[in-house]
């Protein structure tokens, strides 16, 4: 294969160009893998329901289903802010009549 820097020539399984030096991809990498993970209609459900549950699903699907996790985290975000800005509207409404 040829250095993709300078095009010089190197050995196939080579770590670093001979003659620049700059690193060389290895054949065998392993290809990036896309997380494909689909966050579940169900769980998101949940998480926008009870903010907790969606940082419970995140806490546990982080490590296997990246995407689906980070939904679940901001739908359980969304929820809390929506809970909290509720319930800051109704002490203000209680304090300001
Ligand atoms: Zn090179």
């Amino acid at each position: 294969m040829f250095c993709p820097k300078c095009g010089e020539k190197v050995r196939d399984n080579a770590a670093v160009c001979s003659s620049c030096g700059c690193a060389m991809r290895q054949k065998n990498d392993a290809p990036p893998t896309y997380d494909t993970s689909r966050a579940s209609g169900g769980k998101i459900f949940l998480s926008l329901m009870i903010p907790i549950v969606g940082i419970a699903f995140w806490f546990s699907s982080r490590e296997k289903e990246p995407n689906a996790a980070k939904t679940y985290l901001m739908c359980g975000l969304i929820s809390w802010g929506l809970a909290a800005m509720e319930s800051f509207l109704l002490l203000g409404i209680l304090l300001n009549p």
